[in-house]
């Protein structure tokens, strides 16, 4: 809120009405569920306004929201999320992965499109307390391994056309029955973008978690989807300069013209890339497991060219590319697409090159209760 005094977003205060027509949970990979738009029982809602701070939040019953065709979202594009997943582990618990990452990023988010501040530690009560409310149900405990997508959500819902900084706005949070995205050994196809589709640029807000930076991204992920392929490679500038892919974070391994096995992953310096959980999250572990053992793979954060990637491909010396996030998880790239060449990997059963396939395995176990760790955060 702009003025201190105003009431902050408190989850203790919490008023709870729950629904009276529950829905039935549909099988994983059922029709409903690959088509996206099955959402549990009960979402979370809380409003502000300028002059009043943060209202009560409100666990209710699922359905449509209510917004004048004024409201700022609507024309302004006044909006930011956040995607993370509740994992139902195979010790028959329910987890997060990292919340306290997505809540503080919601948080800088939202600073980005003049939506307000909050407590994030707050944001986190509420987003726990929707999971405990449906996820025993919806993660039935037989389905050890599945999960639901939590989404966080913040609009302007000023009822008025002025091009301004927000004065009314909603926060609500849902819960989607959501697919695996499971690639299998074939792994992710990327086409690499072109000079006349750009992502995010330096003093832009590809850092941030903003619907703004999806939408117009469709038009040539839907030309790549018609081509086979199923993400966009992200370049940027006129050096090609290898940003990320689709909504995930892009890693790849090579042997350096010395022979040293990198790691690397663009930097987030140039804010033109999303500070990803699961990018923070594979490096770290490459820093912990990969680094000093007898790989002594040394994880680089730097920028570098598609040009570069090219030659190391053409010499033999590109072992393996692949992306992470939180929908796609990490996923291996068997191919790449870039103007009339086509860079293709072997994949391993598990639809990685050997080193996404270590990270992988140790991020899953993690997520699904078979280590305990504290990214891990039981609901
Ligand atoms: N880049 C973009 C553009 C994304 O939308 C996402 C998904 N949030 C990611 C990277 C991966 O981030 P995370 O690992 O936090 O899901």
């Amino acid at each position: 809120s702009s003025d201190s005094t105003l009431p902050e977003l408190d989850a203790s205060s919490l008023k709870t009405t729950l629904t009276q027509n529950p829905q039935p949970v549909p099988l994983p990979d059922s029709p409903e569920v690959l088509a996206q738009k099955t959402c549990t029982d009960h979402m979370i809602t809380c409003s502000w306004t300028l002059t009043t701070g943060w209202q009560t939040p409100e666990l209710k019953p699922y359905g449509p929201l209510t917004l004048m065709p004024t409201a700022s979202v609507l024309h302004y594009a006044t909006e930011c999320f956040e995607g993370m997943k509740l994992y139902r582990g195979y010790d028959g618990r329910l987890r997060l992965f990292r919340p306290q990452l997505n809540c503080a990023r919601m948080l800088l988010s939202s600073a980005r499109i003049a939506l307000p501040g909050f407590n994030p530690d707050e944001l986190l009560k509420l987003i726990v307390k929707l999971c405990a409310t449906d996820g025993e149900k919806w993660l039935p405990k037989e389905r050890p391994g599945s999960f639901l997508y939590i989404r966080p959500t913040m609009i302007a819902n000023d009822p008025a056309l002025g091009v301004q900084k927000p004065k009314e706005a909603l926060l609500y949070i849902i819960l989607a029955c959501f697919p695996r995205m499971d690639k299998g050994q074939e792994g992710m196809k990327l086409l690499a973008s072109k000079d006349d589709m750009v992502r995010a640029w330096p003093g832009g807000f590809g850092f941030a978690k903003v619907g703004a930076n999806y939408g117009p991204t469709l038009i040539c992920q839907g030309e790549a989807r018609a081509r086979g392929y199923d993400q966009i490679l992200w370049l940027f500038g006129p050096e090609s300069s290898v940003t990320e892919a689709g909504a995930s974070n892009f890693f790849i391994v090579w042997k350096t013209r010395v022979g040293q096995t990198q790691l690397v992953t663009a930097p987030l310096s140039e804010r033109i890339i999303l500070d990803g959980v699961t990018r923070r999250s594979v490096l770290q572990l490459a820093r912990e497991r990969l680094s000093g053992s007898d790989d002594n793979v040394e994880v680089v954060e730097r920028k570098f060219n598609f040009s570069e990637m090219l030659e190391a491909y053409d010499e033999g010396r590109l072992l393996e590319c692949f992306v992470a996030g939180t929908a796609f998880f990490i996923s291996g790239v068997g191919e790449i697409g870039w103007k009339d060449r086509s860079l293709t990997f072997k994949l391993n059963e598990d639809g990685c090159g050997r080193y996404a396939g270590l990270i992988k395995a140790s991020l899953k176990n993690i997520m699904y209760g078979k280590q305990a760790h504290e990214w891990g955060y039981v609901v």
